[in-house]
């Protein structure tokens, strides 16, 4: 067993089969920021790696362990008697005038311009669907459903549900205006595009962090045949795990 540290682990040593390049565990130590941005460093190679969150003080809806669990952890990875929790992640591909950047998002992908009314086109599968105007837009995997995706009244949903959502961020509804206006669950089939009118103050991105880009005319969303596999609490289900996170 290899294993690659992430994040702020302190005083702890790194164990002799430490392997950053190509570990089979990787231990993230801090809250889902973290575990968002190691998961963005090893994304091409999800299918071997295992994930451990170990909590340091922030909410950490992927997180199960604290730092004391480390011998533990060491333990139970050797035993290979653990749990795991896998969440379904996002394909992006950012159509630019000469060119298109291909990404993967964990948790989200949001379009917001702050400062003034945002119009975009959406298309599903290639069809006109509607325009938006507000400020803004996300589109998210179930593993993303109870970050940003909830606070903009989205449903959660069952991490291993084939399907994308799209929730607008203050949509302009009116007697000239409109939107769908409610959230909207697609299956894993269908693919969404986003072609915004203007991309001045228009602020992309995924997972939480800005993404730079030039001269973008569209963005291609699917869901992605990959997804991410942590190793878990013993017994923990998805509802465990929101009653700790939002109920508790
Ligand atoms: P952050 O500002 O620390 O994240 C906001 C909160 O969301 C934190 O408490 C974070 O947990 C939690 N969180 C992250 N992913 C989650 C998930 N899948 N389920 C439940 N809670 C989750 O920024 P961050 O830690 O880098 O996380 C990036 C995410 O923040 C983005 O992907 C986006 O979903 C979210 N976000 C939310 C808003 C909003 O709700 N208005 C605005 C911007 C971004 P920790 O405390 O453990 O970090
Ligand atoms: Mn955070």
């Amino acid at each position: 067993m290899k294993y690659a540290f992430y994040g702020d682990y302190g005083e702890i040593q790194l164990p002799a089969n430490y392997c950053e390049e190509n570990p089979d565990f990787v231990l993230s130590f801090g809250g889902d920021g973290t575990m968002l941005q190691a998961i963005h460093k090893y994304v091409k190679q999800l299918s071997t790696i295992k994930f451990i969150g170990i909590n340091t003080g922030k909410l950490g809806f992927y997180t199960d362990f604290i730092t004391e669990d480390i011998n533990m952890i060491f333990a139970l990875t050797k035993s290979g008697k653990y749990d795991l929790f896998k969440i379904k992640i996002m394909e992006y591909e950012l159509i630019l005038k000469q060119d298109t950047i291909k990404g993967y998002a964990i948790n989200d992908m949001a379009l917001i311009n702050p400062v003034s009314t945002q119009v975009m086109d959406v298309y599903i599968n290639d069809r006109y669907f509607e325009t938006i105007r507000g400020t803004g837009l996300l589109v998210s995997p179930p593993g993303g459903s109870t970050a940003y995706n909830r606070s903009l009244g989205g449903s959660i949903i069952d991490p291993w549900a084939d399907v994308l959502q799209m929730t607008e961020v203050a949509p302009i509804n009116n007697r000239i205006f409109h939107s769908l206006g409610s959230p909207l669950v697609l299956s894993g089939e269908n693919h969404i595009e986003l072609r915004p009118a203007s991309t001045q103050n228009l602020y992309l991105t995924v997972d939480g962090r800005e993404i730079s880009y030039k001269n973008l005319t569209g963005i291609k969303i699917t869901l992605s045949k990959a997804s991410v596999s942590f190793v878990i609490k013993q017994d923990t289900s998805f509802f465990d795990r929101l009653q700790k996170a939002f109920l508790e």
